[in-house]
């Protein structure tokens, strides 16, 4: 069965959570710290998705975040904010997670993201074991990786998503629109800022010159291009 974290301190939202992911066919797995969702993963690796909470009593949720991303760049991560600020979304996908939700939420648009990430993680049926090569770039659908002149550039599951999208299309401009319904998912209402903030922490990993982007091109009031 396919495994969720739930990092949540409050009882009464974390058992709301674990009822309705074990109706949507999860198996849920509980911790109300964060140092408890570290060692449930440790107990656990194969959990595919991490739902975590900001506000704890120990650790703070990007805190957990981060210290899960340093070792484990495929899990899916969500994080659970309280708080409707910019900021904290922006924060929360800076230190290394893949989606938000924001409190309160419905349980379809939880699990709504939950599949969604699981989606991405799993399922590359298409084109499976087929390797792209553009430029200095060698994309491996099989393994999931992106090479960079022969070296491993670690990528998170949005991320890798993204490089996706773009090395299929080559050379066209994609608006912000089409890459947030792409990889997000068509049920995802977010806002188009999530997806300048993964390019932003793309150029950084994948750019020669961060302040003068040449492989991911910005098409003002529109999008992003690609090109190597
Ligand atoms: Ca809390």
């Amino acid at each position: 069965m396919k495994k969720v974290l739930i990092l949540e301190d409050e009882v009464s939202i974390r058992s709301f959570v674990v009822i309705n992911l074990k109706r949507a066919g999860y198996e849920a797995i509980e911790a109300g710290t964060g140092q408890e969702a570290l060692d449930r993963l440790k107990e656990h690796p194969d959990i595919g998705v991490a739902i975590l909470d900001i506000m704890l009593p120990d650790i703070d949720g990007f805190e957990v975040c981060r210290t899960i991303r340093a070792t484990n760049k495929t899990i899916g991560i969500i994080m659970l904010t309280a708080r409707t600020q910019e900021m904290d979304k922006v924060t929360g996908l800076m230190t290394g997670a893949d989606d938000y939700v924001t409190k309160p939420f419905s349980p379809a648009e939880l699990t709504a993201r939950i599949d969604a990430l699981y989606r991405r993680i799993g399922g590359d049926a298409v084109g499976d074991g087929a390797e792209q090569r553009q430029g200095p770039f060698l994309l491996n659908t099989r393994n999931r990786t992106l090479e960079k002149n022969g070296k491993r550039i670690k990528l998170t599951q949005v991320e890798y998503a993204i490089m996706k999208l773009f090395m299929q299309n080559p050379g066209r401009a994609l608006s912000r629109e089409d890459i947030l319904t792409s990889v997000w998912g068509r049920e995802f209402d977010g806002e188009l800022k999530i997806v300048d903030v993964n390019i932003r922490r793309l150029r950084i990993k994948i750019e020669d010159d961060t302040a003068n982007p040449t492989y991911i091109t910005t098409v003002w009031g529109f999008g992003y291009k690609w090109g190597a």
